[in-house]
């Protein structure tokens, strides 16, 4: 069975040696409060959470699986489930980073970030039932009335209740444009929703006693296309201004999809018939509300895929360790034994180093997006709030799709690890290889993202906002320039961000010439975007090793090791990702549709 650490010395070395979280918290006023000790102590509870009570459901609820009733459309979720989600409500959990005008406690973001790395870390299937339920927060404390906000806000908040996202239909999931949900506008001013959606998660569920679905549906003569679409709540069972729970919806589960992974979150397809419901924010303008939540959703799977390489990586190493197999190239090394720990072997420490730069690079990258969402929302100056906004639509999609495309590569490695042990159940690691697959789909493809990145937030701003990071690592690399210690490292990140700059240049022109240009080159260049940022944080967290590095602890030793590895053997892979892209579309369009 596998194992699971919640990784406390790598949080404390990412929150308070790289990035100075309590200081920078300090500068925010709803913030000014939060110390170190409270960060350590919230951190480490949720790890004892996770590991405890979390973590032994994982393997059983991917055997049991979800179950649903036909004919009470009641979905039973694996054994354990409901009783851990009882725990994290009772401990208070779900009001982390809630405002406390509605029972909240108004921590902040980077702190939640840590949080959910070691739930999902623990349990990715589990964590998503309250993980959307902060998405629809978010969405409705931005967008809903304030009767909406008084009803649904603080029952969010405490757990009570769930939330959901419904957006996908069967002709419809990254063309939004094409969706058929109706809305009937009634004469109190509600509506009246009649679609069907599909692969909703936590559509249905037994742990919470109401589940708030936020639905994108058409209202009668709305524009054609994205720009017709509106927002509506609509509650499982209807309820009281009060709160109080009245009939049964028109809204419930059909029929549960059978999945490769997370079988413990139940994907579902939802059936609307008259269901009633209000409207979210203006009509006809429902996409953009929508955002509030998809973009909250694409940083948190990025953080499952966080999670998946952390837990994957602990287990691989710990049996590269113990598992004997064959002689060192170099000569004997374990002489007591009728063979080496295949940890000796060259190809065996490359998959581990390769898992572990990617989560250990992927954790201080969403560290820091997590406390630009906090200085986004609470730091007292406006200019500041700003530009770290901007950074964080720059960064949601290289988190999203290059920590996903990554955990993708490092779960298979790490499986790779166990040999044939690795594809059996027993071992847990073929499940971290199946569930980190969904995270290259859902809240849009990696593709979508890579377009998202190069189409809207690079070229459609003429790289304003890409320009804010490079600036970053212009600085750090202008800071650190003389040090020669750290020339391994400045001078491929210098070198990397000099080749982005003209290639971003060169894709603009030929962009300009054909639009075509932008879609064979997407996913390239968001791969080459995620190495230099990935990059800019491997070259700090080099440096803060070096200054360690004869302070006696292996921590930083180990830092070290990793970077360099990084630095050696994972970004090199940009030099052929810039001549892919230079190559152009051509080769991707020339050969005609009939010869496929
Ligand atoms: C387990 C699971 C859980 C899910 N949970 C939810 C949920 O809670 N709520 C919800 O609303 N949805 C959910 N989804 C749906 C998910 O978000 C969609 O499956 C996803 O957005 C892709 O949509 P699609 O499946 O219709 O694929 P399509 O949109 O048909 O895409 C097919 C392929 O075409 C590519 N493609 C499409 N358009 C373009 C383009 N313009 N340029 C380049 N490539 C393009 C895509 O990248 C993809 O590779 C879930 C899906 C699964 C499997």
């Amino acid at each position: 069975m596998p194992q699971y650490n919640p990784p406390q010395r790598d949080f404390s070395f990412v929150l308070h040696e790289l990035l100075n979280v309590p200081e920078a918290l300090g500068q925010m006023p709803a913030h000014k409060d939060v110390d170190a000790d409270t960060i350590d102590a919230v951190i480490e509870q949720a790890g004892k959470f996770a590991a405890e009570v979390l973590f032994p459901l994982n393997a059983s609820g991917d055997i049991e699986g979800c179950t649903l009733d036909p004919a009470t459309h009641a979905v039973r979720t694996p054994k354990g489930f409901k009783e851990a989600y009882a725990a994290y409500v009772e401990g208070g959990w779900p009001s982390l980073t809630s405002a406390p005008e509605y029972g909240g406690q108004g921590l902040p973001v980077v702190l939640y970030q840590c949080v959910n790395e070691m739930l999902t870390a623990a349990n990715q299937a589990w964590t998503m039932y309250p993980g959307l339920s902060h998405g629809a927060y978010a969405l409705l404390n931005a967008h809903g009335t304030s009767e909406q906000k008084a009803l649904y806000l603080p029952r969010l908040a405490s757990g009570l209740w769930t939330g959901t996202m419904c957006l996908t239909e069967a002709q419809c999931g990254t063309d939004l444009g094409l969706l058929r949900t109706r809305a009937e506008p009634q004469a109190d001013g509600s509506y009246l929703l009649t679609g069907e959606k599909i692969f909703i998660s936590a559509g249905e569920h037994d742990l919470a006693e109401n589940i708030v679905h936020l639905v994108l549906a058409r209202l009668p003569e709305a524009p054609a296309g994205s720009k017709g679409i509106s927002l509506f709540v609509v509650p499982k069972f209807r309820v009281g201004s009060d709160g109080a729970l009245g009939e049964r919806n028109g809204i419930w589960c059909g029929a549960l999809e059978h999945k490769m992974g997370i079988h413990g979150n139940a994907t579902c397809q939802m059936v609307l018939e008259g269901a009633h419901a209000t409207l979210v924010g203006q009509p006809n303008k429902g996409l953009a509300a929508m955002f509030v939540m998809m973009n909250a959703s694409r940083l948190g799977v990025g953080n499952q895929s966080l999670g998946l390489m952390e837990v994957a990586y602990q287990n691989a190493a710990a049996y590269a360790k113990d598992r004997i197999q064959m002689r060192s190239l170099s000569g004997i090394k374990a002489a007591d034994k009728p063979a080496d720990p295949i940890i000796v072997h060259p190809d065996v420490r490359r998959m581990l180093l390769t898992a572990r730069a990617y989560a250990e690079g992927a954790r201080a990258l969403a560290c820091f997006t997590a406390l630009l969402i906090d200085t986004e929302l609470s730091a007292a100056d406006e200019a500041e709030r700003a530009e770290a906004a901007d950074l964080v639509a720059v960064l949601t999609p290289v988190i999203k799709a290059f920590t996903t495309d990554n955990a993708w590569i490092a779960t298979s490695l790490c499986m790779q690890v166990f040999g044939g042990h690795g594809y059996i159940r027993e071992w847990g690691m073929e499940q971290y290889v199946r569930d980190a697959r969904i995270n290259m789909i859902y809240e849009g493809t990696n593709g979508i993202q890579a377009l998202d990145l190069l189409g809207r937030k690079v070229l459609g701003d003429n790289g304003k906002k890409l320009k804010k990071f490079g600036k970053l690592v212009a600085e750090f690399v202008e800071q650190e320039g003389t040090d020669e210690a750290m020339q391994e490292f400045i001078n491929p990140l210098a070198e990397l961000g000099d080749k982005l700059t003209r290639l971003t240049t060169e894709l603009g022109m030929k962009a300009f010439q054909n639009p075509d240009e932008v879609g064979g080159a997407a996913v390239d260049y968001l791969r080459i975007v995620g190495h230099l940022v990935l990059g800019y944080f491997w070259a700090r967290m080099a440096k803060l090793a070096l200054q360690k590095k004869d302070s006696g602890d292996p921590f930083y030793a180990a830092k070290l090791h990793t970077a360099r590895f990084y630095f050696a053997k994972l970004m090199p892979e940009t030099a052929g990702l810039i001549r892919s892209v230079r190559s152009g579309v051509a080769p991707i369009l020339a050969m005609d549709e009939s010869m496929f």
